[in-house]
């Protein structure tokens, strides 16, 4: 595979295919020790969660007030239709009416409190996410090359959408719910006790019975819940490697093991998806057979009270209903506790990506340039790709404003690399690179870079028009310079040729386009750039030989008073370089001139003899 700046989408290699558990919280294993890890972790989320959620502090609180409402008036309901019975049935009180309006009141106030909480909680929720993907698609753009090589591009987008859909829909709903649960119990648990601690004791014999249940289901939930979201991160960063990559699939004839990898993945998915409903829909068939228990024991147990006048019936008529009350929510927690667990989950992976350095961060003494005059020496330059051994060793190398560099060498001895240093995607390990005489370390990425253009194998286009795919050279170009360069470019004869001009549109996958003709535009994108230094990495497919020459006449335009780094294929192009340098294995084996090299018998006039390039 080549370097990650010439083709953006592209499949990565085994070993840069992301670990995905080095990303995954850390993760429950049994005794003492671990459990606390995660529990720190998940503070820390929680922590960072909060800071999001602090701008919001005053709607928050709104929302606060209005469960701790919904749960009074939850709780108050039952209570009056006990004492109405006990009032109105028993004792045969007078206005009945009245009490029957307040309850409607009540039951009423509990329904508009709880629609009040929830609007309120989804805006504040939405507004979160919406910063957090922001945030998180910025940051995504601010990280530095190496970082999506060591990643799938699908598994980083299920960052930015699956994961943090979980942290809405939690925000959404389990949040509240978990709050007004807890709430609802202490309420509950109060009033039972205020009216008859004999029988608060006797309903809550069913608790450890519940608790035992609850915990055995969210141990194996909680496992499972997290293994498919890792399973459908997976599964993302797969079809997105396969969609993308659906020429060489079909090229390599490999449909069919693509389609048996993506059947695992899929099946994986289905088994621990199927487990973790199957498991957690378990939970309210649990709950109801205890609560039928519970309500068992309160009729009977309440019953013998009744008689022996120690309670009324409306107290058992409360009981009743509270031990119903009393159970929801703690079926709600088992059931939200999961959710919130993923949704914890998910943001810690979120915040694992907003957590990593910046591109910039480390740019220190740095400072913009102005203007580049394109003098380039690389003085002792080595480089290790991280926990590899050198790429490039002691390269020295010294180009003058203006002139052309040809890098020529087998596959693999460096030549992407070097170009990388030199755009500082990676700065070496040892030795210096120098532009203009100052070293490129302290001129920041970004301004570098403004200096630079760059002519790819495989040149990028986005979707949209050709004008906007030029324009991407310099934003700010109006459509007479972009016409201008594409004149340069060689390219403004076939553009209007195109059925709608410059406005044609483009699809990101460049169908509907040549080869040849892509590579016409990526050069009108560099003649409108205008840089102080250019980099070429010439095509090595075979383009008809008019488009070839349209290429060569337009490439010669663009080098011409700027320095060009030419990872060069075409003897031409090499003939015609102010120096050749011939790298092999990361070391320059050989520098000069066509005429100096030709003249050494080296691997140079080796390769030349051979003739096994392109005239
Ligand atoms: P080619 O002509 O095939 O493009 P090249 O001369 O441009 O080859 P480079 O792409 O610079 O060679 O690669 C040089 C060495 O560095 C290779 O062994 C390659 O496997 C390794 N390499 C390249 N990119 C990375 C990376 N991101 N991480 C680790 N190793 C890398």
């Amino acid at each position: 595979m080549r370097a990650s700046w010439k083709q953006p989408f592209q499949y990565p290699r085994p070993s840069e295919v992301i670990d995905h558990k080095a990303n995954e919280p850390v993760k429950e294993k049994g005794a003492g020790g671990k459990s606390k890890q995660r529990a720190r972790h998940t503070t820390r989320t929680l922590k960072q969660i909060g800071v999001y959620l602090s701008l919001y502090r005053l709607k928050l609180m709104a929302v606060l007030a209005m469960v701790v409402l919904s749960s009074a008036f939850s709780l108050l309901g039952p209570f009056l239709a006990g004492t109405a019975i006990d009032r109105f049935l028993i004792s045969q009180d007078s206005g009945f009416l009245w009490f029957l309006v307040a309850m409607a009141a009540v039951f009423v106030l509990q329904s508009l409190t709880s629609w009040l909480q929830s609007v309120w909680m989804i805006g504040i929720s939405q507004q979160t996410v919406y910063r957090m993907r922001k945030q998180l698609f910025d940051h995504l753009h601010r990280l530095p090359i190496p970082y999506f090589g060591k990643r799938q591009h699908g598994e980083l987008m299920s960052r930015v959408t699956n994961d943090i859909e979980n942290i809405s829909s939690s925000l959404n709903s389990s949040v509240i719910q978990v709050f007004s649960s807890v709430l609802l119990l202490a309420g509950t648990i109060a009033v039972m006790l205020w009216l008859s601690p004999l029988l608060t004791l006797i309903t809550f014999t069913v608790v450890p019975l519940m608790a035992i249940g609850m915990k055995w289901i969210t141990n194996r939930t909680g496992k499972l819940f997290k293994e498919q979201q890792r399973n459908l991160g997976q599964l993302n960063g797969f079809v997105e490697e396969t969609l993308s990559g659906q020429r060489i699939v079909k090229v390599f004839s490999k449909e069919q093991s693509v389609i048996e990898e993506f059947r695992a993945h899929n099946e994986r998915i289905r088994l621990s998806g199927f487990w973790a409903q199957t498991i957690s829909g378990f939970v309210p068939k649990l709950m109801n057979v205890l609560n039928n228990l519970s309500f068992a024991v309160i009729a009977g147990v309440g019953a013998i009270l009744a008689l022996n006048d120690q309670i009324t019936v409306g107290v058992i008529v409360i009981f009743a209903e509270y031990s119903r009350q009393f159970t929801r929510p703690l079926n709600d927690l088992a059931n939200q506790w999961n959710t919130l667990l993923s949704a914890v989950a998910g943001a810690e992976r979120v915040f694992d990506v907003l957590g990593e350095r910046e591109e910039q961060s480390d740019e220190g003494e740095a400072a913009a340039v102005e203007a580049l005059r394109g003098d380039v020496v690389f003085q002792n330059v080595s480089f290790a790709y991280e926990g590899r051994e050198a790429t490039i060793s002691d390269v020295s190398l010294k180009v003058s404003s203006g002139e052309t560099v040809a890098i020529i060498g087998p596959t693999g001895a460096g030549k992407s690399t070097l170009i990388q240093l030199l755009c500082r995607f990676y700065d070496p390990s040892s030795g210096v690179i120098l532009i203009d005489g100052k070293d490129s370390r302290r001129i920041r990425r970004e301004s570098l870079r403004a200096h630079m253009a760059f002519v790819l194998q495989e040149p990028f286009l986005f979707e949209g028009t050709i004008r906007e795919n030029i324009r991407y050279g310099k934003l700010d170009a109006s459509d007479d310079e972009v016409e201008r360069a594409a004149r340069l470019a060689n390219a403004h004869a076939f553009i209007v040729r195109m059925k709608g001009g410059y406005d044609a549109r483009l699809r990101m996958d460049g169908t509907g386009i040549s080869q040849g003709q892509k590579q016409l535009l990526a050069i009108a994108r560099a003649v409108l750039a205008n840089p102080s230094i250019l980099v070429l990495d010439e095509a090595t497919s075979s383009i008809d030989t008019v488009t070839e020459i349209k290429i060569q006449e337009a490439l010669q335009r663009l080098m011409q008073n700027r320095t060009s780094f030419v990872i060069a294929h075409r003897l031409n192009t090499i003939r015609g370089a102010d120096q050749i340098v011939v790298l092999q294995d990361g070391a320059v084996i050989e520098q000069g001139t066509h005429r100096e090299l030709t003249a050494r018998n080296g691997y140079y006039s080796n390769m030349t003899d051979r003739q096994d390039m392109m005239p």
